[in-house]
């Protein structure tokens, strides 16, 4: 252990909070700053092109002969298989300037339940000033009246959207992408750029999931994720100028590349579209047995030399990513891509998206041979997190336990299989190091401190977790989380979902470890 502490004291003071993960003791040094604002240079050709095939169809009165008096109105037919919304976007990054100019069609069927008036976005980006310009919002040929405060972009209808029928908008907007390492920047790496790559995650509008009536969205906060996002279509034409000529794209979904500086990318059912651009990227892949390929871009300088010699950290983290991603398949339900795709990124820590993560760079440098490293660990984690958010989504402000407790469990599931002689250095390092404190039913906006934060939801999460598996043994422990898995797919799950999963004996059974670990006792809300 005085390895791992002194390991750790190493870190205390370079590492900072950004994404999911937290995994080590966090300074937090850096000093919220406003980004410097980028110089916006419009590209020539700065007018977007209209998306093919989007033509308003749908809004026509029907009439006596055409449709049929009997027929659902056109305007109402919406395909309920689908995701209640659809994006299809046209983007067109200067990769001189950093700007990218969007035009966004949301296609948004109406399944509230309620006749809808306005139609309310999040806009990530706009957390920060200067960073998304907003240029106009259409419905058909009407521009709509909008308001953009923080990032919750409400767009009033001009005539209300009915149940059952969809709306047709069309945003553009320039997004000048804030540069990395630097000030708040740092605590939001996947989206920045740097000097070999440029991330962008959680960087479009999505339209904020609609429960029991309200718009549900959050104010962001420095600590953990706020956004709550549901399963989308996305259909991204991204057109790149003044870039290198052998940029390359790391982005899950559909890829083709129609010419050079153009990709049309298809990403179905997915909360995010996440991508990440260099020139540096190598690229290596591995299909596992359940026929996902798991790829990973990494960067030359993840080739280390250690002791023992040339090391690739990044085929180690491909390996066991590869092992992780078919552990949690088996226990956790078919994972619905045909690829996942692991980054190597320049910022702290790690993140997860819909079919993607990253995996700071600083764990493949601080690789040691064998296991017990951040390297592994902090991999595992973010492809948990494929179920445990990207599959099975939860309101991440209120509920952050849900997927950070179950992301963190994950990984000791992970080192139970392939390394059981590790368990007990995992709850060590991981959670006994930290003797963590506080309620797991706690929300984002509890915490001034990282540290307490995680302590309270992932560690505390994790003994609850454990707590609960020795209350209803480990058969009925895994046939639960794969029973919330499979019932909460799509969904943004809640408390009371998990635990209605038990039955009232089980239910019965673990009261105490609820009061021990919630002060909600009944459900953890
Ligand atoms: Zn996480």
């Amino acid at each position: 252990m005085r390895y791992l502490r002194f390991f750790l004291l190493f870190l205390l003071g370079m590492s900072l909070l950004t994404g999911c993960n937290l995994a080590e003791p966090i300074a937090v040094t850096a000093t919220l700053e406003t980004i410097p604002s980028i110089r916006l240079a419009m590209l020539p050709s700065a007018t977007p092109a209209e998306t093919p095939g989007r033509a308003l169809t749908s809004l026509a009165t029907p009439t006596a002969t055409n449709p049929p008096p009997t027929e659902t109105p056109r305007a109402c037919q919406i395909d309920t298989s689908r995701p209640r919304s659809r994006y299809t976007i046209q983007a067109s990054l200067d990769y001189a300037t950093k700007a990218i100019l969007v035009s966004q069609n949301i296609r948004y069927a109406n399944t509230t339940g309620q006749l809808l008036n306005e139609i309310v976005l999040s806009v990530e980006p706009n957390q920060w000033a200067n960073i998304f310009v907003l240029k106009s919002a259409t419905w058909e040929t009407a521009n709509l009246v909008t308001q953009l405060v923080s990032t919750k972009l409400t767009l009033t209808l001009p005539r209300p959207l009915e149940v059952g029928c969809e709306a047709d908008i069309t945003l553009q907007f320039t997004i000048n992408v804030p540069k990395g390492g630097a000030g708040v920047s740092l605590y939001h790496g996947y989206f920045s750029y740097g000097e070999r790559q440029m991330n962008l995650a959680y960087w479009l509008p999505v339209v904020a999931p609609n429960i029991n009536g309200a718009w549900l969205i959050y104010e962001p906060r420095p600590i953990g994720e706020q956004m709550v996002l549901e399963p989308a279509d996305w259909d991204v034409s991204l057109e790149v100028t003044n870039g290198p000529s052998d940029l390359q794209i790391a982005a899950p979904g559909t890829i083709e590349q129609p010419k050079p500086g153009l990709w049309h990318i298809i990403f179905e059912h997915a909360r995010d579209f996440p991508l990440s651009l260099s020139n540096k990227f190598r690229v290596a892949r591995q299909m596992t047995a359940s026929g996902t390929m798991v790829e990973m871009y990494s960067f030359p300088d993840s080739v280390r030399s250690l002791a023992s010699g040339l090391v690739d950290t990044a085929q180690h983290a491909l390996d066991e990513g590869a092992r992780a991603f078919q552990q949690y398949n088996d226990l956790f339900g078919d994972y619905p891509y045909d690829r996942m795709v692991i980054v190597q990124a320049d910022f702290p820590d790690g993140m997860e998206a819909s079919g993607l993560v990253f995996i700071s760079t600083n764990w493949f440098y601080r690789f040691e041979p064998g296991f017990q490293n951040y390297l592994t660990v902090i991999t595992v984690h973010e492809v948990s997190h494929q179920w445990w958010y990207a599959s099975v989504g939860n309101d991440s402000a209120m509920t952050p336990w849900l997927d950070e407790a179950l992301a963190t469990y994950s990984e000791y599931v992970y080192y139970e299989e392939y390394h059981p002689e590790l368990k007990n250095w995992w709850w060590d390092f991981r959670v006994g190091e930290y003797n963590p404190q506080g309620s797991v039913d706690s929300t984002i906006y509890e915490f001034d401190d990282p540290r307490a934060y995680i302590n309270a939801v992932y560690l505390r999460g994790v003994q609850m977790l454990q707590n609960l598996r020795e209350d209803i043994g480990t058969e009925a422990f895994f046939r639960l989380l794969a029973e919330y898995a499979r019932t909460a797919n799509g969904q943004i799950a809640t408390p009371q979902l998990f635990w209605s999963l038990l039955s009232p004996d089980q239910f019965n059974a673990t009261s105490e470890t609820r009061k021990q670990f919630f002060r909600d006792s009944q459900f953890g809300r």
